[in-house]
C-alpha cells in the first residue's frame, strides 16, 4: 500500500475523469488518475467529434482524449494505467486497490464511464471482431464496399449508419419498432442516405461459418422469421454504466446509474460521480466534462468542510 493519502483519486480517465483532474490540481489538491487503457474513454471510439466547441473542424476523439490527460497532467495531476479492482468507499480515507497497489484518498469521482449493450444473442462474443462491431468509427473502414446491418434505433445506430453509409456497399438499419427514438436532423440525415430501414424487426440468432455471414430476423408484429445476409453487424443499442465495483457502497438506479445530481455528490460523503456513468438526461463529451470541474469544485468544498 502506497503511505501518500492524495486530495483526490479519479477512477476513469474519460472527459469527465481528466477534467476533475485538470480542475484538482489546479486548486492545488493532490490528484491521481487511475485508468485502464487510454485517455478519453469511450471517445476514443468516435472519429470525429463536432460538438465539442473550440474546435471548428471537429477533432478526433483519441486526440482530445490525450489533450485532456495533457492539461491535468501540466498542473501536476499524476496518472497510472491500472484497473481497479475494489474499492472501500466509506470512511474519511478511502481505498482503492488495483492488481498491484492499493491508493489512499479524502475523496473519489467516480468516472468510469458506460460500456456498449450486448444483444445477448447466443455466439455474439465468439463473432466480435469476426463480422460483429460495437463501434462503426473504429471498424467501419474494414467494412468498406460490403454489406452490413446497424441493429437499434437511437442517435448511436444513426450515426453508425450514416457514417456507413459512406464507406460501405450496402447498409441497413434493423430496428424493434416502426419509429426511431434518434433526434430528428439524425433522422433527416438518415433517411436521405440510401440506408435501408428494416423495422419492427429483432435479432433472433447469428448466421455464420467462421465468420458472421448474417442473421435472423424475428418481425416483432407477426412473429414471422427471415434471413438477412450481411458481412458485418454493428450493434448499437444503448449502454450500460461501468459501476459494478461500487454496488453496495453508492447508491444506484434501477439501470445501475450513480445516482448524483448536478453537485455529482453521491450517497457517499467525499464521494463524487462524474460523466456518463451518473444519472442525467445528455450524455455527452461536454456534459462530462462539466460534471468533471462540478466533481472537483464539490470535492474541495467537501474537504474546506473536514478542516474547518
Ligand atoms: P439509446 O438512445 O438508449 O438507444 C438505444 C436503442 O437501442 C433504442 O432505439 C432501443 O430501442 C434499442 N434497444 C435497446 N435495447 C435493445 C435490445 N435488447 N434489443 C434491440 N434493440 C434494443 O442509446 P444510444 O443510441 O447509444 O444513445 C445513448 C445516449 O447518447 C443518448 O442519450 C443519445 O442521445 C446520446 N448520443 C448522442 C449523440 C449526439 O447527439 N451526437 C450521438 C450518439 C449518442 P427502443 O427505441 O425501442 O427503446
Amino acid at each position: 500500500m502506497e503511505d501518500k493519502i492524495y486530495d483526490m483519486i479519479v477512477i476513469g480517465g474519460g472527459p469527465a475523469g481528466y477534467t476533475a483532474a485538470l480542475y484538482a490540481a489546479r486548486s492545488g489538491l493532490s490528484t491521481l488518475v487511475l485508468e485502464k487503457l487510454t485517455a478519453g474513454g469511450q471517445m476514443t471510439n468516435t472519429e470525429q467529434i463536432d460538438n465539442y466547441p473550440g474546435f471548428p473542424e471537429g477533432i478526433g476523439g483519441f486526440e482530445l482524449g490525450e489533450r485532456m490527460q495533457k492539461a491535468a497532467l501540466r498542473f501536476g495531476a499524476e496518472n497510472q494505467f491500472a484497473e481497479v479492482k475494489s474499492a472501500e468507499l466509506a470512511g474519511q480515507v478511502k481505498r482503492i486497490r488495483t492488481r498491484k497497489k492499493e491508493f489512499q484518498a479524502r475523496t473519489v469521482v467516480l468516472a468510469t464511464g458506460a460500456y456498449p449493450r450486448k444483444t445477448g444473442v447466443e455466439g455474439e462474443d465468439r463473432l466480435v471482431g469476426r463480422g460483429v462491431a460495437y463501434c462503426a468509427a473504429c471498424d467501419g473502414m474494414f467494412y468498406k464496399d460490403k454489406t452490413v446491418a446497424v441493429y437499434g434505433g437511437g442517435n448511436s445506430a444513426v450515426e453508425d449508419a450514416l457514417l456507413l453509409s459512406r464507406i460501405c456497399k450496402k447498409v441497413y438499419l434493423i430496428h424493434r419498432r416502426d419509429a426511431l427514438r434518434a433526434t430528428k436532423v439524425y433522422q433527416d440525415a438518415l433517411f436521405q442516405s440510401g440506408v435501408e430501414m428494416v423495422w419492427n424487426s429483432r435479432i433472433t440468432s447469428f448466421l455464420s461459418d467462421k465468420r458472421l455471414t448474417g442473421v435472423e430476423l424475428e418481425d416483432t408484429k407477426t412473429g414471422e422469421k427471415r434471413e438477412l445476409l450481411l458481412d458485418g453487424l454493428f450493434v448499437a443499442i444503448g449502454r450500460i454504466p461501468d459501476t459494478k465495483l461500487f454496488a453496495g457502497q453508492v447508491d444506484m438506479d434501477e439501470a445501475g446509474y450513480l445516482i448524483a445530481d448536478e453537485t455529482t455528490r453521491t450517497s457517499l460523503p467525499g464521494v463524487f460521480a462524474a460523466g456518463d456513468a451518473r444519472t442525467k438526461q445528455l450524455r455527452q463529451v461536454i456534459t462530462a466534462a462539466s460534471d468533471g470541474a462540478m466533481a472537483a469544485w464539490s470535492a474541495e468544498g467537501y474537504l474546506a468542510e473536514q478542516h474547518s
